[in-house]
C-alpha cells in the first residue's frame, strides 16, 4: 500500500487513467459496482492502520451536523459558541473545521475519536452502497486516501479486459456524461459574489483554484449547463485537456446546442493535437480555418466601413461565424499577407493593430484635346478628365 507522501506523485501518473475509469465504470451494473467495491473496502482495510496514515484529517474538512457540535465541544471543554469561533466556518452546508489538518488531529490519531463527526466515521464513504453516484468523489479521493487509491487499481484489474476495450474504442466512446449526484438546485449563474470569486481567480490566474471553485459551484449546480459549462472551461484553463474532454463531451451529448461547451472542447481538442473528427457530435460545430473563405467574409465585413477596423472587432465578428481555429495574431499576418488588405499598426496586440480593405482607385487621364474625338471637344472644350476603371491592388 502506498503511503500518504507517495499518494499524490503516483496519483497524478494515473489521475486521467482514473477520470477514464470513472466514465467506464458509469456504463456498468451499478448493483455489481457496489459489490466489488464494498468487497475490496473490507478486504484493503482489514488490518489497516488509519492511525499511522491519517491522512483525511489532513486534507479533508469535515463538516459538524448540530448535534456532533455539542457532543464535541462537551469533549473539548469549551461552548458550542467557543467551538464554533476557534475551530469551524460557517459553510453553505453547516459547520466545517477550518483548519487543513484537523485541530483535534495527534501523533495518536483523533482526540475526540468517540465523539469524531459522521463524516470522519464513513470516510473515504466505500463502505457504502451507490458508488456509481458518487464516482467523481472517489476519483477525487484517489489523491488523499491511499485505500481509494488501492481500490481504484484493483477494480481496473477486475475489469482489465472490457476496460482496455472501452479505452481503446476511442473518442467516440467519451461522453457518457459527467454527472453529479447531489440534488438539482437549477438557479441561475446571478449571484454577484459567485462571480466577485470568479473573476478574482481569472485575475491572479489561479487556474488551479479556478478548477476547485468551479467545481463546488458545478456540484451545487448539477442540472444548469452554465455552470457545468464553466467547470470545462477551468480545466482547459489550468491544461487538464483530457479531464476536459471527457467532462465537456459529456456535457454536449446532454447540451448539444450550447455553443460554449462546443467551443471549449474545441480549444481542449485543439490543445492535444487532435481535431474535431475526434468526437462523434450530436451538433457538428462551425470550424473557421485559415482559408478563402475567411478572408472573403472579412473583405465583406470590411468592405463598406469607412475607417478601419482591428484584428479584435474582426474576431469578435468571426466568432458569430463559429469556432476559430487559429489564433489573433495568425489572422493577422494572414491578412498582411494577402492584396486584398492593409493591415497598419502592432504586430502584436490585436486592438491596436488596423485593417481595411484596399479601396479601389479613379485614376485620373489627362488625354489633350488634340486626341480627343471632336464630338467629346465640344461636349467639354479644353481639358477633360476621364475615369479610367482600373483597380488598384
Ligand atoms: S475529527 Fe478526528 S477523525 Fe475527524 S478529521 Fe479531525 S482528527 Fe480526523
Ligand atoms: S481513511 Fe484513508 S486517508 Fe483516512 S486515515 Fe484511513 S487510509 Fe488514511
Amino acid at each position: 500500500m502506498l503511503s500518504p507522501e507517495k499518494l499524490k506523485k503516483a496519483y497524478k501518473k494515473v489521475e486521467e487513467e482514473n477520470w477514464m475509469m470513472r466514465t467506464f465504470l458509469k456504463g456498468q451494473d451499478p448493483d455489481e459496482v457496489d459489490r466489488i467495491v464494498n468487497k475490496l473496502h473490507e478486504e484493503i482495510f482489514d488490518g489497516f492502520d488509519c492511525v499511522a496514515c491519517s491522512n483525511c484529517c489532513k486534507e479533508v474538512a469535515p463538516i459538524l451536523e448540530t448535534h456532533e457540535i455539542k457532543a464535541v465541544s462537551a469533549k473539548v471543554g469549551v461552548t458550542a459558541a467557543e467551538l464554533k469561533n476557534k475551530y469551524l466556518v460557517k459553510t453553505e452546508d453547516g459547520y466545517m473545521i477550518k483548519q487543513k489538518t484537523c485541530p483535534f488531529l495527534t501523533g495518536n490519531g483523533c482526540s475526540i475519536y468517540d465523539c469524531r463527526p459522521e463524516n470522519c466515521r464513513k470516510y473515504p464513504y466505500t463502505q457504502k452502497d451507490e458508488i456509481v453516484s458518487r464516482l467523481a468523489n472517489l476519483v477525487a479521493n484517489c489523491a488523499v486516501c491511499p485505500i481509494v487509491y488501492e481500490i481504484f487499481e484493483r477494480l481496473k484489474e477486475y475489469y482489465q479486459g472490457e476496460f482496455r476495450t472501452f479505452k481503446d474504442g476511442g473518442w467516440e466512446l467519451y461522453g457518457d456524461g459527467y454527472e453529479y449526484d447531489l440534488e438539482d438546485e437549477d438557479e441561475e449563474y446571478d449571484d454577484f459574489e459567485e462571480w466577485e470569486a470568479d473573476v478574482d481567480y481569472f485575475y491572479k490566474q489561479d487556474w488551479a483554484g479556478l478548477v476547485e471553485y468551479r467545481f463546488q459551484q458545478a456540484k451545487k449546480h448539477p442540472d444548469a449547463p452554465e455552470y457545468q459549462w464553466r467547470l470545462g472551461e477551468a480545466y482547459v484553463l489550468n491544461k487538464e485537456y483530457e479531464k476536459a474532454i471527457f467532462f465537456l463531451a459529456g456535457l454536449h451529448k446532454k447540451y448539444p446546442d450550447d455553443l460554449d461547451i462546443q467551443y471549449s472542447l474545441l480549444d481542449a481538442l485543439f490543445a492535444v493535437d487532435k481535431d474535431e473528427t475526434a468526437v462523434n457530435w450530436i451538433v457538428k460545430p462551425t470550424i473557421l480555418r485559415l482559408n478563402n473563405d475567411v478572408l472573403d467574409y472579412c473583405y465583406n465585413f470590411l468592405k463598406p466601413k469607412r475607417k478601419p477596423r482591428t484584428i479584435a472587432d474582426l474576431c469578435l465578428e468571426l466568432c458569430e461565424k463559429g469556432y476559430m481555429a487559429f489564433k489573433e495574431q495568425q489572422l493577422m499576418e494572414f491578412l498582411r499577407s494577402n492584396d486584398r488588405f492593409t493591415v497598419k499598426g502592432s504586430t502584436e496586440a490585436s486592438h491596436d493593430c488596423f485593417v481595411s480593405v484596399v479601396k479601389k482607385i479613379w485614376h485620373l487621364r489627362v488625354v489633350s484635346l488634340a486626341v480627343m474625338p471632336i464630338h467629346e471637344k465640344n461636349q467639354i472644350g479644353g481639358l477633360v478628365a476621364k475615369n479610367d476603371r482600373r483597380f488598384h491592388s
